[in-house]
């Protein structure tokens, strides 16, 4: 494993996780005694999906800030989350009545990754399709409920037909109420199955379930309450029921050979400047990132009894890798405690009593540095060490304990193409950009293919150079370049950026893969300033939402990119994973769940028509169509995400500003399951995520040429 655990302690007991699967159901059970278990040491941290307890479960995991990886889905009546965990913290789960259904991925290098996730796919056990749906409550109740068919959808992907259903009861706050959804296909084939409750934030928002395989095209849907409600019948619509227009002969694509580092995507922006010199500007981004670089740190002591944490103000790379600090006995009585800095070499000499004996405590020594060497130096006193008598300890070497090799320690440049024949903003301007979120590294591979496909193909096919005519593109594949290196290098799980924010305790290095800022909490609109829910003040968490609103560059230079260019009025923001198309609002507040403004009708109609047509164009490419019920609002169908870019771009620029979340469930028709491909899959699927959402990113091109189109049409 690349990881260090340089700051951690080395536990290494291995803690089995049994019961993988534990469906209801004969066919189930099989599967169960036949899966791979589960397993992970206790300091081992994998990104896996959870089946919890119940609601309260979730919102305790939520309060304490836990790496939610997805949106939690009901299933089986209870609910399913991908989590980052440690095997520890698993096991806590796991004793309050959780369940671990699927690793999907563990912490540790790429290549790594690769292996295992082959091997576990060797290794999944063939169990025979699930039955649907089991056992109804009998109806006791007196009271009749209302049952409205928000949605019903069908479509076939891979051979196998899916339907899929929202519906809403008026008994929206009796939490045991039932829905069934039945359905019978055009020769005559029925079925059914359960519906889920939703709820978000306290609140009922309706019932669904994950998409079901059914024999063939259902034509008839109607949906029964525990209660007794009945809806009316409907006819399932076919999703997304668009189809873009089809390529031409010799369409070039598939410009992705491999996962790119941020060194390797800036070399592909210089070469593509280069190539296509008629069609392209590289913009420099105007503020310059951290860099990957840290301060040098060390524990001066024993962390497990009594330790200072010694670090450098300035990075490590500034010189202070490798200075050493050490406390000393000056062997002498009623010595003062003393510090002195000579050679590269920090002593602090520990005061001395009567008899000779060294009395500073951790208290004092870490006062006295911080006191005398404020410009070279911080200290602070290890949890759990306060008061205690400090020991001879060291000398020890300070170190920023980065592992990457091939990256440059200073400030980045981050860099955005500008596509297009016309690129002087008299076209109507369209965004797309990926990476805010360090781990996610299908995602560059998506804006760079799309990027790369308007270009090779403009010389050639008139109709890709008429997009480029009519259209100013702007793609910035790498937004987080910094935080991206040590997902790379350092810690794959990495998701915010390296700028640490955090004072005191929470400097201590054995929190190292927990700072940074998440860039998209960091956007000025609904944030968590403003008082929205999804984002949070402590500095460790997941969603750290900076010391202010556009306190990182990162967001500093999306937004700098969009306001420099008022001609860019459809933006796309590329994250992984999960099968989502979203749009504003993105975030509401905790009290009563108000979001922010709601798009008009109008605008409404075009965010869902113009969604249609991307995801009728993600699936042309292998197939893969992005569930009707995750295409929606992102407060509607993800979560509350407080001060992400997305809305700022939409509320304050007037962008139409949409949200991918790429990498789909797989369906396992072996497991009857549908599958989290996590955030770095073995590169086989992320080069499929690469070439189908990159056709969606030219399908969002001639959504704006059309809608440039309308306007001047109108006036
Ligand atoms: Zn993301």
């Amino acid at each position: 494993m690349i990881v260090r655990r340089r700051w951690m302690a080395a536990a290494t007991t291995a803690i089995l996780i049994s019961a993988a699967l534990s469906h209801p159901g004969p066919a189930a059970a099989r599967a169960a005694a036949d899966a791979t278990p589960i397993t992970l040491t206790a300091t081992e941290t994998a990104l896996v999906r959870v089946r919890l307890r119940d609601q309260a479960q979730l919102d305790r995991l939520v309060a304490a800030g836990v790496d939610l990886a997805n949106r939690p889905r009901a299933r089986d009546g209870r609910i399913l989350a991908d989590l980052v965990l440690t095997g520890a913290q698993l096991a806590d789960l796991t004793a309050q009545g959780a369940t671990a259904t699927q690793i999907v991925q563990r912490a540790g290098d790429g290549s790594r990754h690769f292996a295992e996730s082959v091997r576990a796919a060797q290794a999944r056990t063939a169990a025979g399709l699930r039955a649907p749906g089991a056992g109804q409550r009998t109806t006791t109740a007196a009271a009749v409920d209302t049952l409205a068919v928000q949605q019903a959808y069908w479509w076939t992907t891979g051979g196998q037909t899916f339907l899929q259903a929202q519906v809403a009861t008026t008994a929206t706050d009796d939490p045991d109420v039932e829905i069934t959804v039945s359905w019978r296909t055009a020769d005559g084939a029925t079925g059914s199955f359960p519906l889920y409750r939703f709820e978000d934030a306290g609140e009922y928002q309706y019932h669904y379930n994950l998409p079901q395989p059914v024999p063939s095209r259902p034509v008839q849907l109607t949906a029964t309450s525990s209660l007794g409600g009945v809806s009316r019948v409907v006819t399932p619509a076919l999703w997304p029921n668009a189809t873009p227009p089809p390529l031409p002969a010799g369409y070039q694509k598939d410009f992705i050979d491999a996962y790119l580092t941020p060194v390797d995507i800036q070399a592909r922006i210089k070469r593509l400047g280069r190539q296509y010199r008629d069609l392209v500007d590289v913009i420099d981004l105007p503020n310059k990132t951290q860099g990957y670089r840290r301060t040098a740190v060390a524990y001066l002591g024993d962390p497990a009894a009594a330790a200072v944490v010694v670090e450098s103000v300035r990075f490590g790379d500034r010189g202070m890798n490798g200075v050493q600090v050490r406390t000393v006995d000056p062997g002498r009585r009623n010595r003062p405690l003393t510090v002195g800095y000579r050679d590269r070499v920090l002593t602090v000499s520990l005061a001395t009593d009567t008899a000779g004996k060294t009395v500073s405590t951790t208290d004092e020594v870490a006062a006295a540095i911080n006191a005398r060497q404020p410009n070279r130096f911080r200290a602070t006193v290890e949890d759990g060490s306060a008061g205690l008598p400090m020991p001879v300890a060291g000398p020890t070497r300070l170190d920023d304990g980065l592992q990457g090799t091939e990256v440059p320690a200073k400030p980045w440049t981050v860099q955005a193409l500008r596509l297009g024949v016309h690129r002087d903003g008299s076209r109507v301007g369209v965004l797309a950009y990926s990476q805010e979120h360090a781990r996610e590294w299908a995602t560059p591979l998506v804006t760079l293919e799309f990027a790369e496909r308007m270009l090779a193909n403009a010389r050639t096919d008139p109709a890709t150079r008429e997009l480029l005519e009519q259209v100013d593109i702007f793609v910035i594949p790498t937004v987080n370049p910094d935080g991206a290196n040590y997902s790379f290098n350092d810690y794959n799980f990495q998701r915010k950026n390296l700028v640490n924010h955090c004072t005191g305790p929470a400097r201590d290095p054995k929190n190292r893969n927990s700072w940074g800022v998440d860039v998209n909490r960091n956007y000025t609109v609904g944030s968590y300033f403003d008082g929205y829910v999804g984002a949070s003040a402590n500095c460790l968490s997941g969603t750290y939402a900076g010391t202010a609103e556009l306190s990182e560059a990162e967001s500093g230079n999306v937004i700098a990119l969009a306001k420099a260019h008022p001609n860019i009025r459809f933006a796309m923001n590329v994250h992984s994973y999960g099968g989502y198309f979203m749009w504003p609002p993105g975030a509401y507040r905790a009290d009563g769940r108000i979001t922010l403004p709601r798009p008009s009708i109008d605008e409404s109609t075009l965010f869902l028509n113009s969604a249609r047509r991307i995801v009728g164009a993600i699936a042309q490419e292998r197939g893969t169509v992005t569930w009707p019920s995750q295409t929606g609002p992102v407060a509607d169908v993800l979560y509350s995400a407080a001060g992400n870019s997305a809305d700022q771009l939409y509320y304050e620029l007037g962008i139409f500003a949409w949200d991918f979340e790429v990498g789909n469930d797989r369906w396992n028709p072996t497991t009857g399951e549908w599958e989290g491909v996590g955030f770095q899959p073995p590169f086989d699927e992320a080069h499929g995520e690469s070439q189908e959402y990159a056709g969606g990113l030219v399908e969002l091109v001639r959504v704006a040429r059309d809608h440039a189109a309308a306007e001047a049409a109108t006036g």
